[in-house]
């Protein structure tokens, strides 16, 4: 690797070729916070940069592995003594927006929370948000088509890509920038990398679809009685908000009356006593209108006994106090540690029967165990959430088993927003018919024949 490192000094300068306690002194896992192992770490400043270095490197048969923010939570970016990383920190820049056209380009390490500043400050919106936005970055929410808050009014980040720009593993450049919303000239290739993580091409820019920024934004915390109320919640707001329901994120009164009460870290805007509690939110553009709408779509379904009780933010502080609620992860560590987290989705109406018979299975197993239950709900999406005392390997296997084994059936996902990684590389068999898997294969041979972009990622070594 000596030899390779030299040349690639080179290319990137000297003080952009980490080695040695630089390297192992950065985390490369959010969740673990364990050590970076790779052998070095590469910081192109540019496509052209990257290119050149990948092109050394296809020659010299020598794997990498991408990292952006590194806030992944399936080890992704986890590279092994004899990996590279390249660290897209120094491609920040904003190249372009256009306000007409409704579209911003930029380079791929920039994080998300200075694209949706830079939006706002032209008076227009990037829509992708969530709870990590101001770590993670464009490239790392594409490569892997991050979900996040807004999922239920915009879509996933594979909606908000007009155009990509990638480097192969033997350096070549795929741009492919389009800024239309119309382009039907041949495959759309973008979508080859959205997704993908990292193992076919190392995404270097983008352009991003902007949207108008709506003036009002309303949020309000409500608990329903019951399942029923959940989803008659979900329809009712749908209809009666016209478009405008920008939110619909659901805590298990577990997850609700663990972060608040149990734990004293948030104090509970409403009482911990209901099954269910929602953050739902009305997007608008004027505020007496939006406010007057989304007051009354809660008071006719408290009429109709969908919710219990309500409480509209009045103010920022009031609003972010709800979202603490929701986004502390930390606080779920905190008081769960060791913890085992998952990412699944499934279809709603069979929500409540797979968290109940995965609770019981898994008090069974382990009577002091703890599990708790929130997620994106509007976009069948559950985040799990499960403390068992132990840390072990063998124990997460048993756990992941009773998580993910009745979701076939039910014709749910193994990773609904974060993607395969090396953490769910094993179960992707329960998501993906084998003709599918074997395309996957096919795309990843004619892309990286090799195998060095992001290896043992996603797919296993057959
Ligand atoms: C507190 C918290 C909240 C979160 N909430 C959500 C959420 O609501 N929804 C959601 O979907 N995710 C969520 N995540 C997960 C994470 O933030 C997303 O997966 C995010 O998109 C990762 O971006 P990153 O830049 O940190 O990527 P990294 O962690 O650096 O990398 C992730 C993967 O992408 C690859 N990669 C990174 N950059 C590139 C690139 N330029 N080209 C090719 N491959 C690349 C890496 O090799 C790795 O495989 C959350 C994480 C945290 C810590």
């Amino acid at each position: 690797m000596q030899a390779l490192l030299k040349e690639l000094v080179a290319i990137v300068g000297a003080g952009n070729v980490l080695t040695g306690d630089v390297v192992s002194q950065r985390r490369t896992d959010w969740m673990s916070g364990a050590p970076c192992r790779a052998g070095a770490i590469v910081r192109p400043a540019d496509t052209a940069e990257l290119a050149a270095v990948m092109r050394r490197c296809y020659a010299a048969d020598q794997p990498v592995v991408t990292h952006g923010g590194l806030t992944g939570l399936v080890h992704g970016g986890e590279a092994a003594p004899d990996e590279l990383a390249i660290s897209l920190e120094r491609m920040t820049a904003i190249e372009a927006i256009d306000p007409i056209g409704g579209t911003m380009t930029v380079q791929a390490g920039i994080p998300l929370q200075r694209v949706q500043e830079a939006a706002a400050h032209n008076d227009l919106a990037f829509p992708l948000d969530l709870g990590a936005r101001g770590s993670c970055t464009i490239g790392g929410n594409i490569a892997t088509n991050a979900g996040g808050v807004r999922v239920i009014r915009y879509g996933m980040m594979r909606q908000q890509v007009l155009g990509l720009e990638a480097v192969l593993a033997d350096g070549s450049v795929i741009s492919s920038m389009n800024r239309m919303l119309k382009n039907n000239a041949g495959y759309d290739l973008k979508q080859l990398f959205i997704g993908s993580e990292g193992t076919l091409g190392i995404v270097t820019r983008a352009v991003l679809r902007l949207q108008p920024r709506l003036a009002s934004e309303k949020t309000a915390l409500v608990a329903c009685p019951d399942f029923d109320g959940v989803t008659g919640l979900l329809r009712h707001l749908g209809r009666e908000l016209a478009g405008g329901l920008g939110t619909f994120e659901v805590m298990w009164r577990n997850h609700y009356a663990l972060l608040t009460e149990e734990s004293g870290r948030h104090t509970p805007p409403l009482p911990p006593r209901w099954p269910y509690y929602a953050i739902v939110e009305s997007l608008g553009n004027d505020d007496t209108d939006n406010h007057a709408r989304f007051s009354a779509a809660l008071e006719s379904a408290l009429e109709a006994g969908l919710i219990e009780d309500a409480v509209l933010a009045q103010s920022d502080a009031q609003r972010q106090g709800i979202w603490d609620i929701r986004e502390d992860i930390e606080g779920l560590i905190d008081t769960l540690a060791p913890l085992f987290t998952f990412d699944v989705s499934l279809p709603i109406p069979d929500m409540p029967g797979y968290t109940e018979a995965l609770e019981r299975r898994l008090l069974q197993r382990w009577p002091e165990g703890r599990v708790v239950v929130f997620g994106h709900l509007g976009d069948g999406n559950l985040h799990v959430s499960v403390g068992v005392g132990s840390h072990q390997p063998q124990v997460r296997r048993e756990v992941e088993r009773i998580v993910y084994g009745p979701l076939a059936e039910l014709g749910g996902s193994v990773s609904a927003e974060h993607g395969i990684g090396l953490e769910k590389r094993d179960y992707l068999r329960l998501s993906r018919t084998p003709e599918e898997i074997a395309l996957m294969r096919t795309l990843k041979q004619a892309l990286d024949p090799r195998g060095l972009l992001n290896r043992h990622k996603v797919l296993a070594a057959e």
